[in-house]
């Protein structure tokens, strides 16, 4: 007599990959999301990064495994290559980039996401209407109509990518999808400190880096100069079609006279996006909506959840006014994606006819968990607080002899320099920091010389933080005189 397959694999049927013992994967579970809570609540007493040691990278020169491992060995291995030497965002001390610091509702969201497994390329299911719900928070924090269209990506950088399609689209006709671009002189604008991913846009979509030209000026779009420049090109055969405003530029957090381009553009007839990638989210606060006022006339908004909003990445999202417009850039007929009016192909028109991916995860889910539990005014708060905590680390700059501040701080990014120490020392002298593990500032170049950049977006940090870097750049800092 043959033996029941499903007995001899301890209750499994076939090749499936369920445990055979629930019991004990259920106890590693418990165990990985206490772990996870404890380094949550422990982020001060560790580094803020530690660089990993050589033999320890020799850990992911493994070849492909064939056999399986338990799950509590490959938990193991986590703890001990992973975990340790991730990049330090969550710690209050992180002042790199522009990085968002996560938070545990958000962190149990994405177990959540993991858990259900849904593909939100489309279909008549709830996540995606937790996904049209976050669409419709988000036009409602832009000030864009109710029946504005979105949709979740993993960050700006495609966002932006998109939205220059959307705009492409508009401007030629959808015949350019089958047509492509030959020919055509599609030329757009942005201010010289627009993000290096809007330039990448241009040439990724086609157009070619070149097609973005960098309108001269300080770190905002100087609308009477954009204006002479259209002219000039549309005299000189080239077809304008598109503005890139930025909304928080990634050097020191700079937003352009939005109100300004968007009545330009409405002149001109042109696209108007806004790339605020983070920036979007001040839109929560009483005190800084007015500094971002003209987005809520934009056509199209780049920005990210994982910044800002403390959403654990990836969370990136592109909003467009004229739903149509939106989906005239990705829709596209195919007979297994056929629709119906009932059944699980119901509810179109779904996200896979508004951007490049089919498959996509439960992105919306964390987004939505945060909104809600912590409430668009608390963030709103905490937004208000970076910037406070900005003007603090700006006024202690000014006041200590050796360090000069290089550009103002409009939101929550503080560029400066030490005296005496030419552009080399500013970059070891951030690395110095950063493998100190007290803080992690990062560098740009403003006015053509290398600064010291911290970027204040991490709700964890305090004024205590922000004392230590500058505590740690004056004790750092004769090194190199
Ligand atoms: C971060 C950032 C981007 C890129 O966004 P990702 O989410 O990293 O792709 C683009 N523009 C600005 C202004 C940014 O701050």
């Amino acid at each position: 007599m043959p033996q029941d397959p499903a007995q001899e694999s301890g209750g499994r049927s076939g090749e499936s990959l369920d445990p055979a013992d629930w019991t004990t994967l259920r106890q590693l579970g418990h165990r990985m999301l206490d772990d996870a809570f404890d380094q949550l609540q422990g982020l001060r007493e560790g580094p803020v990064w530690r660089s990993m040691p050589a033999e320890r990278r020799h850990g992911f020169g493994a070849s492909l495994p064939r056999e399986g491992a338990p799950a509590e060995a490959v938990y193991e291995a986590y703890l001990r290559l992973i975990a340790p030497y991730a990049t330090g965002n969550r710690h209050p001390g992180f002042f790199g980039w522009v990085h968002g610091g996560g938070t545990p509702v958000g962190m149990l969201a994405e177990m959540l996401a993991g858990a259900l497994n849904a593909n939100l390329g489309g279909r008549d299911h709830a996540p995606i209407l937790c996904e049209r719900q976050v669409v419709a928070w988000t036009a409602e924090m832009l000030g864009f109509p109710p029946d504005a269209s979105g949709v979740l990506v993993t960050g700006t950088s495609v966002a932006n990518l998109m939205a220059v399609l959307v705009a492409r689209t508009a401007a030629l006709g959808e015949s350019v999808r089958a047509t492509g671009l030959a020919g055509s002189r599609l030329i757009a604008y942005a201010s010289p400190a627009v993000h290096g991913c809007v330039g990448r846009a241009f040439d990724m979509a086609g157009l070619g880096r070149q097609a973005l030209r960098l309108v001269p000026g300080e770190d905002r779009l100087d609308p009477a100069r954009l204006l002479a420049r259209i002219a000039r090109d549309r005299r000189d055969g080239h077809l304008p079609f598109m503005v890139v405003g930025t909304a928080g530029t990634v050097d020191t957090g700079a937003v352009d006279d939005l109100a300004a381009l968007a009545e330009l553009c409405r002149e001109e007839a042109l696209w108007f996006h806004v790339d605020a990638a983070y920036g979007a989210l001040a839109m929560l606060s009483d005190r800084l909506r007015p500094l971002l006022a003209g987005i809520e006339q934009a056509h199209s908004v780049a920005l990210d959840f994982h910044k800002w909003a403390q959403v654990p990445y990836d969370a990136g999202c592109l909003m467009v006014r004229d739903a149509e417009a939106h989906q005239a850039a990705f829709a596209q007929p195919a007979s297994y994606l056929a629709r119906n009016t009932r059944g699980l192909a119901a509810g179109d028109p779904w996200p896979c006819d508004l951007g490049p991916d089919l498959s996509r995860g439960f992105r919306a889910l964390k987004v939505w968990m945060t909104l809600q539990h912590y409430g668009a005014d608390r963030i709103g708060r905490m937004i208000e607080h970076t910037c406070a905590l900005a003007g603090h680390l700006a006024a202690r700059i000014e006041h200590e002899p050796g360090l000069e501040l290089s550009a103002p701080a409009t939101l929550n990014v503080v560029c400066f320099r030490c005296a005496g120490l030419d552009d080399d020392a500013h970059a070891e002298l951030a690395a110095d920091i950063q493998e100190s593990g007290v803080a992690a500032p990062s560098t740009t170049r403003i006015a053509g010389r290398t600064v010291l950049r911290a970027a204040i977006v991490n709700h964890r940090t305090e004024p205590r933080d922000v004392d230590a870097l500058v505590d740690a750049v004056i004790a750092g800092a004769p090194r190199y005189r």
